[in-house]
């Protein structure tokens, strides 16, 4: 039997039905996936997280030898929480051509077709490796379990196909991103006493002037990654939490910031000079009025970019099967710098595009599912 669209329409009805939030487990849609899998007599690995609440998915299609493509794709979706919806987000509803609800781009569809296809993989000389994580969306948490397991347990693979939506663009590079919190700690006091305090918040504002004045920095005299837009690294604080009254000079405030980075301008320098910048001009002047002032930073996330590597025979692939023969390069951040990190070749290619991911109303066009379905239908062929 040849799969449809129909079929992959069911497939990711189902798919989408789960509501894998990063937030909840992801062990129910883990469970199905293993057990369609097991229908047509391929086994699943299963990589569970610390607490055992989510797991990664590795299987094998096909025989145990070297030179296979691992198609990865992330299980989580992000949250619907503040967002109006025209349909329940988590029911799959068609209109105008297109398929509506959560991780329908983002990416659950990319999935739906490899779980379609793998009827048809049987006279694969090359296997098909399939590796699904988990806590992708929320710093790419997932992933490094599973490439460790590919690592461990799979004939070396020749190529990773990491199915972001990319509206199926054959993308080389993206951009690395870095989480991190700042907690800055004054010393209270009646604000009318301001030579008695230190403003936990006054200082805080001061450093995110500083971070933005790095940006800035950098958008004018680079590094610069052209074919990235921006293409330079960016530094943003998105949120800020402090004092406790107006006339109180306050004890406490922390904001959380991201660095999303380019290859040539990684985070760990950008950090490292923002630590010694609290501690040598910052600190000092706190801990004069009141010696328990501090300022902390924290990495709460990391993942690498994934970097143009000139000769990367995952591109090479993915550009065949695309029939397209030039790339781009994106900046989000995504699994495939880990996977590059690891020594595997990896590239982005996926149905849907990244406008629609995260979004109210997030829908894939059925274009969009066909091209998919015949780019991995290709994939197959190249296999066999
Ligand atoms: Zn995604």
């Amino acid at each position: 039997m040849t799969a449809g669209l129909a079929q992959v329409q069911t497939l990711l009805e189902r798919l989408v039905a789960f509501d894998t939030v990063s937030r909840n487990s992801n062990l129910e849609l883990i469970d199905f996936v293993r057990h369609w899998l097991a229908r047509y007599g391929v086994a699943s690995h299963l990589v569970t997280s610390d607490d055992g609440e989510k797991a990664n998915l590795l299987a094998t299609v096909g025989p145990m030898v070297p030179g296979g493509v691992v198609l990865s794709g992330h299980t989580d979706v992000v949250p619907v929480d503040g967002q109006r919806w025209s349909s329940d987000p988590f029911r799959l509803t068609e209109r105008n051509g297109r398929l509506y609800g959560r991780g329908t781009c983002d990416m659950k569809c990319f999935l739906a077709i490899a779980l379609a296809l793998v009827p048809e993989m049987r006279g694969l000389k090359r296997p098909v490796h399939l590796a699904f994580s988990y806590d992708e969306e929320i710093g790419c948490r997932g992933a490094p379990g599973l490439i460790e397991a590919i690592r461990v347990r799979l004939p070396p693979p020749a190529a990773v196909i990491v199915g972001e939506p990319t509206g199926m663009d054959v993308v080389s590079a993206h951009k690395g991103i870095a989480v991190l919190r700042t907690v800055v700690t004054g010393h209270e006091a009646h604000s009318s006493q301001t030579h008695r305090g230190v403003s936990a918040v006054t200082t805080a504002a001061r450093l995110i002037a500083h971070l933005d004045d790095l940006a800035r920095h950098r958008a004018v005299a680079g590094p610069f990654a052209a074919a990235i837009e921006p293409p330079q690294t960016t530094i943003h604080v998105g949120t800020v939490h402090g004092g406790t009254a107006v006339n109180i000079i306050s004890r406490e405030c922390r904001f959380e910031w991201d660095i999303r980075a380019i290859a040539e301008d990684p985070p760990e320098p950008i950090v490292e000079a923002f630590r010694r910048h609290c501690a040598e001009r910052v600190e000092p002047g706190m801990k004069r009025i009141a010696p328990g002032c501090s300022v902390a930073t924290k990495v709460l996330v990391e993942a690498p970019p994934l970097a143009h590597e000139q000769a990367n025979p995952a591109l090479e692939l993915a550009c065949r099967l695309a029939g397209v023969d030039t790339t781009t390069q994106v900046p989000f951040a995504a699994e495939a710098g880990l996977f590059q990190r690891a020594g595997l070749a990896s590239v982005i290619c996926g149905p849907g595009s990244i406008e629609q991911a995260h979004q109210p109303d997030e829908y894939i066009t059925l274009e969009q599912v066909q091209a998919g379905l015949e780019f991995q239908r290709r994939l197959i062929a190249a296999l066999c």
